[in-house]
């Protein structure tokens, strides 16, 4: 199937895309990397009157380190962010999950800005964002607004952009000399989208966890910044603990059912990432033996 006609624009600035969107609302379309809305509009998902194409603004691409904090401006491709040795050094845990976005013809094309727009629950990215603590910056006719990645994810393809606002960078910390991080995610196969992920970010002091931070994905209708992390920071972790902290994580998943998985299923594997994350960070093989019944 092909798409509706639809009327195109090429934005020659931010300012000149926020004109081109005005009074469209929802009839109107950004267009970046077209790796999740050229699909969409082909199987007539959705039947845009107008897109508007932001892939020429040079202004929008690039990461930048300033001071403590990374910036990186929403048309940045994937694959820009797999190379970059920015992120390798100020967020690794970026640069593996990035490796897990898909295939590398879309890496090649498909963006930062684009994929948390698009805003799949079964996304690496936008986890990364909540459990990395990142701002989202858009911007719109009456100026920027800068949300947290926490209040920025809304629903299923649901995020707090209007449809008249451009997505324009995120920032978030550099990690921390002594952090660490976890990723994992299952999949059919390595490029599929996630069945059930897990993006961690860490302080590990001796063999206690200072801090924790879990971001699951696709497991819900949106990521999901786990509360059981709280159960396991600075105090011994034992089998019985992690085994409590695991319950509190299952009460608090609400995992939807598709063809690939069940919701006991997901919650399962959300459950097993997390032994499998807390005793890797630990270094403690023992956690992740026998604590999942
Ligand atoms: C076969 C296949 C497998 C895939 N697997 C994965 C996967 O495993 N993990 C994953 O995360 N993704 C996956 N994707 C999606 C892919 O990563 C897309 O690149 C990404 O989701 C969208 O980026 P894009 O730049 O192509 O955005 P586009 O397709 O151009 O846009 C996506 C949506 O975001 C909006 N948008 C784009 N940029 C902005 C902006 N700056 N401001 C406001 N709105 C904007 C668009 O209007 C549209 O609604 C897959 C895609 C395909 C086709």
């Amino acid at each position: 199937m092909k798409a509706s006609a639809f009327s195109y624009a090429r934005a020659t600035s931010v300012a000149n895309a926020l004109e081109l969107l005005a009074g469209y609302g929802d009839r109107a379309k950004v267009l970046s990397g077209g790796q999740s809305l050229m699909p969409a509009m082909n199987l007539r998902l959705i039947s845009p009157e107008l897109i508007v194409d932001i892939g020429e603004l040079a202004e929008l691409r690039g990461i930048a380190v300033r001071g403590d904090v990374l910036s990186i401006g929403a048309l940045t491709r994937h694959v820009d962010l797999q190379r970059s040795p920015e992120l390798a050094a100020h967020a690794p845990l970026l640069t593996e999950a990035v490796a897990h976005v898909a295939h590398p013809a879309i890496r090649n094309r498909g963006t930062i800005g684009g994929s948390l727009a698009h805003a799949d629950p079964a996304s690496e990215l936008p986890a990364c964002m909540v459990v990395l603590n990142a701002t989202i910056v858009v911007r719109g006719a009456k100026g920027e607004r800068r949300i947290a990645a926490e209040d920025f994810f809304k629903g299923i393809y649901e995020t707090a952009l209007s449809p008249e606002e451009l997505l324009i960078s995120v920032e978030f910390p550099a990690a921390r000399k002594n952090s660490t991080h976890f990723f994992h995610e299952f999949a059919r196969r390595h490029g599929d989208y996630a069945i059930a992920g897990l993006a961690a970010q860490a302080i590990v002091d001796g063999n206690v966890l200072a801090d924790l931070r879990l971001a699951f994905f696709a497991v819900g209708d949106r990521p999901v910044l786990a509360e059981a992390a709280s159960k396991l920071i600075k105090v011994a972790v034992t089998p019985a603990v992690l085994s409590k902290a695991l319950a509190v994580l299952a009460g608090e998943l609400d995992p939807q059912e598709d063809q690939q998985a069940s919701a006991s299923m997901r919650r399962h594997l959300a459950k097993v990432l997390m032994a499998r994350c807390v005793a890797a960070l630990l270094g403690r093989p023992d956690l992740n033996a026998g604590v999942i019944a």
